[in-house]
């Protein structure tokens, strides 16, 4: 396995739509070494998720995983989740306020509105369809990555640019 270099914000390619992932090259040897390496960037770099398109191959495709995590701090945990087209549908109307980072805007925090619960529709990574509820932070994260798919970035979703920290601020003054 290999850990892949993760593009920061100001890569226009952040910023692409990301292409669907046919069955037939899901089950390529390529594509298969491809979810090792970033389920071992996503580990390597301490994130909760990474999506394909931020070590630069945009297609649709994020890994998510939460066991102890420095970055995490008394996040709940969830097992690792390979998600290959996935489309995300809220269970219900309630918003959270979602404080969120990500490896390609590093040091950086800011407080933006997720659905508390989703709905997430997948091909595992044998082309396999399943479907998952999630709840509180899972279904952040999968919000979180799915946004990467589309080309949008947490900044976007800011409401309160006040909210926009580096992370010893947030630390000191919002946690
Ligand atoms: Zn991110």
């Amino acid at each position: 396995m290999e850990v892949l270099e993760v593009i920061k914000m100001g890569n226009p390619r952040l910023r692409e739509v990301c292409a669907v992932v046919s069955e037939a090259e899901i089950k390529t040897n390529q594509f298969q070494r491809f979810i090792d390496n970033m389920i071992a960037t996503q580990r390597a770099e301490n994130g909760a998720g990474i999506a394909a398109s931020q070590v630069n191959i945009l297609q649709r495709v994020f890994t998510m995983e939460m066991e102890e995590n420095p970055r995490y701090p008394n996040k709940e945990t969830f097992p690792l989740y390979v998600a290959i087209n996935p489309i995300i549908k809220p269970i219900s109307n309630t918003i959270v306020d979602s404080w969120e980072g990500c490896l390609s805007i590093p040091g950086i925090r800011g407080q933006l509105p997720r659905f508390k619960s989703i709905k997430l529709s997948a091909l595992d990574r044998y082309a396999k369809p399943y479907e998952i509820e999630l709840d509180g932070f899972a279904a952040i994260v999968a919000q979180h990555e799915l946004d990467h798919l589309n080309g949008i970035l947490l900044i976007d979703r800011i409401e309160d640019m006040q909210t926009l920290t580096f992370q010893k601020e947030y630390e000191k003054y919002w946690m």
